[in-house]
């Protein structure tokens, strides 16, 4: 697969495995690598929240809420000791 990339810099075509620019020498992949690495953190955020209907009972919704609730803890908690790791990681 060979894959271009265009220089943010210079505006230089390059190969997609080079790191810098073969024309200007800065670094290509910035952008592309910031855009991969927010796109994951996207994904990774994407909470598998419940759905509420809005023509559930006031029990149901209550009870929806609820568990809604609980899972944004639990989510909280999760991303808090991944945010912990990663930090700790030497
Ligand atoms: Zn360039």
């Amino acid at each position: 697969m060979d894959k271009q990339i265009k220089c943010g810099h210079c505006a230089n075509w390059n190969d997609g495995n080079e790191e810098n620019c073969t024309q200007c020498g800065k670094m290509i992949n910035e952008v592309y690598l910031k855009e991969k690495e927010i796109l994951s953190k996207a994904q990774g955020m994407r909470l598998p929240l419940i759905e509420i209907p809005e023509d559930d009972n006031f029990i149901k919704k209550g009870l929806k809420y609820g568990f809604r609730f609980g899972q944004l803890i639990f989510f909280a908690i999760i991303s808090f000791v991944a945010a912990m790791s990663a930090s700790t990681v030497h």
